[in-house]
């Protein structure tokens, strides 16, 4: 297994729309598990492939430490089939725009579908924080952020904030 390295906005990279998984095969079980592992280390609760530079609609997602009994995912071109006209607004985070957070408003329930690891296909109903944080990582498979959802002031906000982190990491 390998950590991957995580972009941070402004990288275009994130903005690229996500290509579709031909075949689940142990190429891509094995960077599965690589992303699994980068988004352990860097303490996230979902990850997607284009935060790391792949365009490949793959997402990980674990939330069982705020919500316990909720499984591991790994997703492979999953697609969001259903959205409530119920909104739910959540505090929502990102590793690609690190240690900020802002208020965003979503659906609150969805129903989504999915390929395992293995390629079976997958259905998943949620109303809960599992349903925020899915919306999240598929949005990034557009290369949509959740800054996106915020004004344009406090976005650029945000964006020069990171900026700026990372010229004292650099
Ligand atoms: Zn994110």
């Amino acid at each position: 297994m390998a950590l991957l390295t995580v972009l941070t906005v402004p990288d275009a990279r994130l903005r690229i729309k996500a290509k579709p998984v031909s075949v689940v095969d142990d190429a891509i079980r094995t960077f599965l598990a690589d992303m699994i592992e980068t988004m352990y280390a860097e303490d996230g609760v979902g990850l997607a492939a284009p935060q790391v530079g792949i365009d490949k609609r793959l997402v990980v997602i674990d939330i069982s430490e705020r919500a316990p009994g909720t499984a591991l995912l790994k997703m492979v071109n999953p697609e969001i089939t259903w959205r409530s006209n119920e909104l739910n607004t959540c505090i929502e985070g990102c590793l690609s725009v690190p240690e900020l957070r802002a208020e965003v408003s979503r659906p609150k329930a969805i129903k989504m579908q999915y390929l395992d690891e293995n390629g079976t296909l997958q259905h998943i109903e949620s109303d809960d924080e599992l349903a925020t944080c899915i919306q999240h990582e598929l949005d990034h498979l557009d290369g949509k952020l959740y800054i996106d959802y915020l004004s344009a002031l406090k976005r650029q906000m945000f964006i020069n904030k990171v900026k700026r982190m990372q010229k004292y990491q650099d």
